[in-house]
């Protein structure tokens, strides 16, 4: 056996089996390029679900987690740290919010998001007691946990986890009319990704989170975005959101501002939504440590200077283009998406989605498959543009185009 062959059957002897890996063992890792254990190099389009916006071994961003680890990794909520003030007001200040509850994993913010909703409900919206409902999207992804799988359409996400939670409504997303007749007045909230993740890079139609904001508005019913994919870069802004001039109420943020070093997921809102907890009511002992506060501290400061925002733009730009083109050609149904992210469902003749990433593995490109014959596309904002075009020109070959 190779080495590689004995590394994945070690790992499928002793692992739960919860994902479908490539058989592909990454060693090293540097900017958009992941080097496998036999020294075989590949050029990342999948940037770990948007978590390595800024690449892989990013020096600014390790030189930021070395320096505080030299000081003080953790120190758990019971006491302050000389990290956690600027993290937290600097993380409010780049969402031009007021207030900021750090976590660790994106599931734990979403978590967070529905209990803050749920208690901003009944103390300040005047909700009466065990009726607050939560509408959200069909086709979702907002993590893994009992409650969050409570509200997913996926039967691979659900099926056999339940008694499910309760308290949660499913809309078609897009749909404004469903929405309106989804409002009750025991709604407290409505929790979109502003952009689809994992559903295939699905962008709703134009006008829909704008009109979304203002039913919410007139509802008194807080807007969530979970940008946990989509913001902090991604698709040429700081938030999908503001493609559309929309502020919501509460953002959800996580994966990229771990800096792709480590989990740091957050809740960011107004003074009033997340001045409802008191303490005791909620908390993580390693949400918002030292570690994380110092790495998050450096992804803000570089998303500042907005360069990685405007990065995401231009390559974008090229990256629908050449999709574009693919598209012409007929071997591509449609392609979606938002800046430096593509979903891209390919003709299902030319293979499954798992095919066509593994014929892309052999020709040194990793991307991961959604659902059927759907590629998603999202290299990390540094990637050069021209491993970006020789990345596509592997998409072309695989493709037959
Ligand atoms: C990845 C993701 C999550 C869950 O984040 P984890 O860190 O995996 O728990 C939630 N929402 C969206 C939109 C995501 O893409």
């Amino acid at each position: 056996m190779t080495t590689t062959e004995d590394l994945i059957a070690t790992a499928d002897a002793h692992s739960a089996h919860t994902y479908h890996p490539l058989p592909v063992v990454i060693a090293t890792a540097d900017g958009a390029w992941m080097t496998d254990v036999e020294g075989r190099r590949y050029l990342d389009l999948l940037a770990g679900y948007s978590a390595l916006n800024f690449g892989h071994g990013n020096r600014r961003l390790l030189d930021a987690a070395r320096a505080q680890m030299e000081r003080v990794t953790l120190t758990s909520r019971a006491f302050h740290h000389d990290r956690f003030g600027a993290f937290c007001e600097q993380l409010a200040a780049l969402c031009g919010m007021e207030t900021v509850l750090p976590m660790n994993t994106g599931a734990e913010a979403v978590e967070t998001a529905v209990k803050t909703a749920r208690k901003w409900g009944y103390r300040v919206k005047g909700v009466p007691r065990e009726m607050a409902k939560i509408v959200v999207a069909d086709n979702n992804f907002h993590g893994r946990t009992t409650t969050i799988i409570s509200f997913s359409t996926d039967p691979g996400s659900r099926a056999d986890f339940g008694p499910y939670t309760p308290g949660f409504e499913i809309v078609p997303y897009g749909d404004l009319t469903a929405m309106r007749s989804a409002l009750t007045e025991n709604t407290v909230a409505v929790l979109l990704e502003p952009v689809q993740g994992e559903a295939g890079v699905v962008v709703p139609p134009a006008g829909y989170l704008p009109a979304v904001r203002e039913l919410t508005r007139e509802r008194n019913v807080l807007f969530i975005a979970d940008e946990i994919q989509s913001g902090l870069g991604r698709t040429g802004r700081t938030f999908a959101c503001e493609h559309e001039g929309v502020v919501p109420d509460m953002y959800v943020l996580g994966k990229a501002l771990g800096g792709g070093i480590l989990p740091v997921s957050a809740v960011v809102s107004s003074r009033e939504v997340l001045g409802v907890f008191r303490p005791g009511e909620h908390g993580s002992t390693f949400g918002g440590n030292p570690l994380a506060c110092a790495v998050a501290l450096e992804v803000i400061a570089m998303l500042r200077t907005g360069e990685y925002q405007a990065r995401a733009a231009e390559l974008g730009e090229r990256l629908h283009r050449e999709l574009g083109q693919l598209a012409g050609t007929g071997r591509v149904r449609e392609v979606r998406g938002r800046g430096l992210w593509a979903g891209v469902d390919v003709d299902p003749a030319l293979g499954s989605g798992r095919e066509l990433s593994r014929r892309l593995m052999d020709r040194g490109v990793l991307v991961k498959d959604t659902h059927g014959s759907t590629l998603r596309i999202a290299p990390p904002l540094v990637i050069d543009e021209e491993d970006l075009d020789w990345g596509l020109d592997q998409l072309q070959a695989v493709l037959g185009a």
